[in-house]
């Protein structure tokens, strides 16, 4: 049995919380004062996950990369390998807020957008 102590980012309360754990399983979760902090600490402890923001490159725009940015959390061990394929992406201009550069990557459930807009140059 092992104990971790994390501090929940969900809110600024900043609840410090403990999991006990047997190997991968969470046996209990304390010190969350609400049910989000037990979400996370269960998920962080089993398999975190991380939004990931990076740039692409772009052709022919108003500048040479465009920030991007999953548009929900993916896997954490997953990170390295969606920035090889995020490595080899360009996009043309003009590109939208929101647009998708690439779906679903590394079938996470999670596609890769344009987190802002971009005209021709
Ligand atoms: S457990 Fe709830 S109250 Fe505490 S930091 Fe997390 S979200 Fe905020």
């Amino acid at each position: 049995m092992t104990e971790k102590e994390l501090i929940c980012v969900n809110c600024p309360m900043g609840c410090r919380v403990k999991v006990q754990l047997d190997g991968d399983k969470v046996i209990s979760v304390s010190g969350n004062s609400c049910i989000r902090g037990k979400t996370y600490a269960e998920k962080e402890c089993v398999r975190p996950e991380r939004i990931l923001t990076t740039t692409v490159k772009v052709e022919g725009g108003t500048h040479r990369v465009l920030p991007v940015i999953t548009d929900k959390e993916i896997p954490l061990d997953m990170i390295f390998d969606a920035m090889e394929v995020i490595k080899k992406v360009s996009v043309s201009a003009p590109v939208s807020e929101g647009q998708v550069v690439v779906d679903n990557i590394l079938d996470s459930g999670a596609s890769v957008i344009a987190s802002r807009s971009m005209n021709k140059a």
